[in-house]
């Protein structure tokens, strides 16, 4: 027998469930279950396709038995099984990567980490919740010798050989106080109806019935052994739609999410014709927390003929739909389709692009029905599906049709749709305004102009907004401006605008001259009413906020960003300017005014001291 120590985080990652996933310990039943139908779904998938197990005679099933005396509770499969080296590996290390991730993430503070675990497959260990040891045995198909492996869930665990008849896996779990409610046929039974009704294999519940014969001193207890089918067994997604209920459904997303909420959206569609598919897709209410990370785990399911064929093919879903959970199964596709394979695919091509169309559909007709859940999903999701504006060329339209921004005139969002019905009649383009936090957005003197014409714009305040829109040229017949750039405003001025600008050219050209090459430019500009100055980017140059995440990806050697300075001919400061002889106050006054542009923008000072100086200057001659 050997003895060994778990490693440290699954020391962790057992103290954290079972402290913090506490109120709902009877998941418990629901992971031990998902783990039997893994090992059958791996065997049923081999004794289809390799030869070393074709001969194999396999009828896959789940048993389920207890004994209330002995306060034991026994999941049995005859599925693949593990070996000695499995037993350590599975079960004494944490070997998937999003469980390191997540034991990685984990806080310390129980109330914020049962939330993280709420979104975890928490798995094996989650048994230590109800039990004060643990035993598996099991043999792996095709292999002759079966191994123990027992703990107390505290450090330690054992492994040693052990007897078993077939292939397969027992794990018995030695109930504790908290968890004797468990060894009970009708407790058992309600939880797998609520968790595992679905899973595609036949759980069997094994019972005692209690009679009693005779009367009175000759009155005799018998027990008789029953065993009873506990789960439907059938995979949902091939029922008739006409049969399912909701609770169908959410019970299924239940079974294959891990998540507490139920979702936002369910999408069925059965397809026959030219390809027989079934997929069921459906929309958490909330996003995943590896929503943003490069390694993170798909939620498309791949069936081929009802076999479970992968769960982490990426290829499944466009990387912008990576929330979406839920399960394709086709009927044209070879079982032993291998990656490499189910990348070029043409049939699996075909489902992917009619599946993305569905669920873009839907979640169109969703906005036309429920607006505030349609505003919900897009909370959560938004970001991603934004990223689908540029990854996505064949869906642009679709995709135009369901982003949603901030704006000048909505209270919650816009659509570019709805921003065009609210268009005046001369107004040619959507104009947009990028940068920044929302606030910081919606007071920049950039918006003046259009405030005073009395024009929407959009708010485009999160961080991707920038990148995507540069890649959006047109919506409809509509094309999209930028209100941070120089060409913008050009078509809501008129001839007595550009008089005013012309009019104050000598002074321009005194200020750019102070400015030198801090600016790339320095213009008279009517867009402006209450501000003196701003900043804009030159037609074809990054904003200033573009150039910063471009630092902060990591693009080095940019050249250094260079405002173009706008003046308003219109402002008292610039009218009194004019009048002015006095060069040195020109000259601080030329340089106040584009560091007052800068801060409102949110920039950096180059200078802070010099600006203070200037600024010092100045009051003090004003008093
Ligand atoms: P997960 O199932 O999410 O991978 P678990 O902690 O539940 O995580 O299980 C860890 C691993 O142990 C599984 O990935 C699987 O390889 C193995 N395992 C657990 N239960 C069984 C079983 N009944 N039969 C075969 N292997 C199992």
């Amino acid at each position: 027998m050997s003895k060994k120590h778990f490693q440290t985080e699954v020391s962790k990652l057992l103290h954290l469930i079972i402290h913090s996933l506490y109120s709902h310990k009877e998941i418990f039943l629901r992971e031990l279950v998902s783990n039997a139908s893994d090992a059958l779904d791996k065997l049923k998938f081999l004794n289809l396709t390799d030869e070393k197990y074709k001969s194999l005679k396999f009828d896959p099933r789940i048993d389920i038995s207890f004994n209330f005396t002995e306060k034991t509770l026994s999941i049995s499969d005859n599925g693949i099984g593990m070996n000695e080296q499995d037993l350590d590996e599975n079960l004494g290390t944490i070997a998937r990567s999003g469980t390191r991730n997540f034991v990685e993430k984990m806080t310390g503070d129980a109330k914020k980490d049962s939330n993280l675990i709420g979104q975890f497959g928490v798995g094996f260990y989650s048994a230590f919740m109800v039990a004060d040891k643990v035993e598996v045995i099991s043999k792996k198909a095709g292999e002759d010798s079966a191994w123990k492996w027992v703990s107390d869930g505290k450090e330690e665990y054992t492994i040693e050989p052990a007897e078993r008849d077939s292939h397969g896996t027992t794990v018995t779990v030695h109930l504790n106080r908290e968890g004797e409610e468990y060894a009970n046929r009708w407790t058992i039974q309600s939880i797998i109806r609520k968790y595992s009704n679905h899973v595609p294999f036949p759980i069997y519940l094994h019972y005692e019935e209690i009679k009693y014969e005779g009367e009175g001193d000759n009155k005799k207890e018998i027990r008789e052994p029953k065993v009873e089918q506990i789960n439907s067994a059938s995979a949902i997604w091939k029922r008739p739609k006409s049969e399912l209920k909701e609770e169908d459904y959410l019970e299924f997303y239940r079974q294959i999410s891990y998540d507490l909420e139920d979702p936002l959206l369910y999408i069925h569609t059965q397809a026959e014709g030219t390809l027989d598919y079934t997929t069921l897709f459906y929309i958490p209410a909330k996003a995943p927390m590896d929503l943003f990370r490069v390694d993170y785990q798909a939620g498309v399911k791949l069936y081929i003929k009802r076999v479970f064929i992968t769960d982490d093919s990426k290829e499944l879903m466009p990387t912008y739909l990576r929330f979406v959970r839920g399960i394709i199964d086709s009927e044209d596709l070879p079982l032993n389709v291998s990656r490499e394979i189910l990348q070029q695919n043409k049939v699996m091509a075909k489902i992917k692009s009619s599946s993305v169309k569905k669920i873009l559909s839907e979640l169109e007709s969703l906005k036309n029905r429920d607006r505030f859940k349609y505003n919900i999903f897009w909370k959560e999701f938004g970001i991603p599906m934004k990223e689908g504006l540029y990854q996505d060329f064949e869906n642009r339209e679709k995709l135009l049709e369901l982003v949603q921004y901030k704006s000048t005139k909505a209270e919650d969002y816009t659509t570019l749709s709805e921003y065009v019905d609210r268009m005046k009649p001369e107004q040619s383009a959507i104009y947009y305004i990028t940068g920044g936090k929302e606030q910081l957005l919606r007071n920049s003197p950039l918006l003046e102009i259009y405030k005073e014409k009395d024009i929407e714009v959009l708010i485009l305040d999160d961080e991707i907004d920038e990148i995507v829109i540069s890649t959006v040229p047109k919506y409809k017949d509509y094309e999209l401006k930028s209100v941070n750039r120089t060409d913008s405003e050009d078509d809501l001025k008129n001839n007595e605008d550009k008089e005013k600008e012309k009019k104050i050219e000598p002074l321009i050209n005194k200020i750019k001259e102070q400015l030198g090459d801090r600016v790339k430019n320095v213009l008279a500009s009517t867009r402006l009413s209450s501000s003196p100055s701003c900043i804009v980017a030159d037609e074809n140059d990054p904003t200033a906020q573009m150039q910063t995440i471009l630092k902060m990806m990591g693009q080095s050697g940019l050249p250094e960003f260079k405002p173009v300075l706008l003046i308003n001919p219109e402002h008292e400061i610039i009218k009194k300017l004019e009048n002015t002889t006095d060069d040195s106050l020109i000259n601080d006054v030329s340089l106040l005014l584009l560091e007052q542009a800068m801060l409102v923008e949110g920039l950096e000072l180059k200078d802070p001291n010099g600006f203070v100086a200037r600024l010092n200057r100045i009051t003090s001659k004003a008093l």
